[in-house]
């Protein structure tokens, strides 16, 4: 039963919440800290008292009178006058006299702005989406506290051991990024460090940024890498595509956009933010188009725009927004220890490097050297900066992403393994829906790799395992329930071939498909 003490702590842990935010002038986007306290208007909006002082003088200078003749010249503002219609102009003076005033609400007073309502609207969702976290204060003489300890950061082998428990094969992409990742946040501590004994000459040794770009197929597993990485250490992730970023200007997201996205997964604390990791996909989307003359604003340009956040600046960035305009408040993040990951599937860039490899070698040998190339299955292993270069990468951007490695492709045997060995496979998550109805749901072995044949034929690597299992689970999920005599499901190949149905084993015995009522329903394919 919920009493008023409920409803009081309720309350309470909002006003809590709300004092760690700090209030942002909507008019000039200065802090609390810096501007002042702030009038508080409806709807959350704070105005500092300089500009609330601003406003109150224009106001009280302006012109009224011939605002006001301004609007009832005006045609409303939704319609200008050469829209207006034929039957408009010819109804009498009295008629359209009503509705010039109903207008007048919306009509726009010269040199005054009003408020995006749709802003207003994304306000009153979340009251915090567009304040940021107060910094911490510090006593005077205190020390600034490390925010990561160099004790506490995970090892190379522990950070790849829990990525195993996740992710199939990927051996060396997992060792390459649990060590890019010890170095990265050693780097970061090493900041905080002074006391640190150094030798002499490496006391001022400064450490690049580990900024790294993963070459991969679709649906190998860049992003879960990511992902699986970020929940191990426990530090903000932004994951954006940059096929939707354009440069400033164009419609599309801001390049600051990646950042406003980390932030927000920061819960708008910016030292947090200042720590994360952004992920990067569909990088190489960004490569320069060849044989254009119009402006690539979303290629090259975006290259350009991205290499200051990568390699470290002070970056202002709209808060709760995607790009930068009157009615968003801004702050500015740091992002020196920002660690940035690119990825992307980079097609056809195994024949620029195979033309390299080609170059190299005499000719002559010409025709058996291709053949070779040919058949050579990990060619992307061979990358380099120049064949990233020669893709369409522009070379400070790859200056700027030291660690490049790549992903293999999933072969069959790495599909069923992905459907039944991860922590949350999808097998076992199945089964712990069916267990619930306290049904045992088995695969034959058979099934398992009928379900990865399929798979492979769609060339989208473990992203269609899903897909396909759904499909033809959605009866057995949709039948099962209505019949408790029920104990044990399995599918079996023929089941997923559609040349059979799945084997249905009661609580007292065993039965086929076929003999059971209930069972009809199930077909004997899945349909696909
Ligand atoms: P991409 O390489 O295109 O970013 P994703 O990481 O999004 O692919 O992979 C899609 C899904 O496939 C993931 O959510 C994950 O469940 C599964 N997956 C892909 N590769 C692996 C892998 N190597 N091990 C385990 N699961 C994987």
């Amino acid at each position: 039963m919920s009493t008023d003490t409920d409803n009081n702590d309720i309350v309470e842990d909002h006003q809590t919440k709300d004092n760690e935010y700090e209030d942002i002038c909507y008019l000039c986007h200065r802090t609390e800290r810096t501007a002042g306290k702030m009038f508080k208007l409806p709807n959350g909006i704070s105005i500092c008292s300089d500009c609330m002082h601003k406003t109150m003088d224009t106001m009280s200078q302006m012109d009224y009178q011939n605002i006001l003749k301004d609007i009832s010249i005006s045609q409303t503002p939704l319609q200008s006058p050469q829209e207006k219609t034929d039957a408009e102009e010819e109804k009498p003076a009295e008629e359209t006299k009503g509705k010039e005033q109903d207008n007048m609400n919306f009509t726009r007073i010269p040199n005054i702005s009003f408020l995006n309502l749709s802003d207003l609207q994304n306000m009153m969702g979340n009251p915090n989406r567009q304040k940021i976290k107060k910094k911490k204060e510090q006593a005077e003489g205190e020390k600034a506290e490390p925010v990561i300890d160099i004790r506490n950061i995970v090892q190379p082998h522990k950070i790849k051991e829990h990525l195993d428990e996740y992710i199939i094969g990927q051996e060396y992409a997992k060792k390459v990024i649990s060590v890019a990742i010890y170095n990265h946040y050693k780097r970061v501590a090493s900041e905080t460090l002074k006391d640190f004994p150094f030798e002499e000459r490496l006391r001022d040794v400064e450490i690049q940024k580990s900024n790294m770009l993963m070459i991969g197929p679709t649906g190998c597993g860049k992003t879960y890498l990511v992902k699986t990485l970020a929940k191990l250490l426990d530090v903000p992730l932004a994951i954006a595509d940059a096929t939707s970023l354009t440069e400033a200007g164009y419609i599309g997201d801001d390049i600051e956009s990646v950042l406003s996205k980390l932030l927000a997964a920061a819960d708008n604390d910016v030292d947090r933010a200042e720590q994360g990791i952004i992920f990067i996909d569909e990088i190489d989307k960004l490569a320069k188009k060849k044989d254009t003359h119009s402006r690539d604003v979303s290629g090259e340009s975006v290259q350009q725009g991205l290499l200051k956040l990568l390699e470290g600046s002070e970056v202002e960035v709209p808060v709760g927004a995607s790009s930068k305009n009157a009615m968003v408040p801004t702050t500015t993040i740091d992002t020196k220890n920002i660690l940035f990951i690119c990825g992307g599937a980079f097609p056809d860039l195994d024949e620029v490097i195979k033309q390299r490899l080609r170059k190299k070698t005499s000719i002559g040998f010409d025709a058996e050297l291709k053949d070779a190339l040919d058949k050579k299955k990990d060619i992307l292993k061979e990358v380099t900066v120049e064949d990233i270069k020669k893709f369409g990468m522009i070379p400070e951007f790859v200056g700027r992403l030291p660690v490049i490695f790549t992903l293999e492709g999933l072969t069959k045997e790495m599909l069923v393994e992905i459907l039944r060995e991860p922590k949350d496979a999808i097998l076992k998550q199945y089964q712990k829906l069916l267990a619930m109805d306290e049904v045992q749901l088995e695969f034959e072995d058979a099934a398992l790799e009928a379900i990865a044949e399929k798979a492979m034929e769609k060339e989208t690597g473990a992203r269609a395992l899903r897909a396909i299992i759904e499909q033809f689970m959605l009866d057995i999920m949709y039948e099962i329930p209505k019949d408790d005599s029920i104990g044990r499901v399995t599918i079996t190949r023929d089941y997923i071939m559609g040349t059979g149905g799945p084997v249905i084993d009661l609580r007292g015995g065993s039965m086929s498909f076929h003999e059971r009522d209930a069972l009809k329903a199930i077909p004997q394919s899945a349909g696909m």
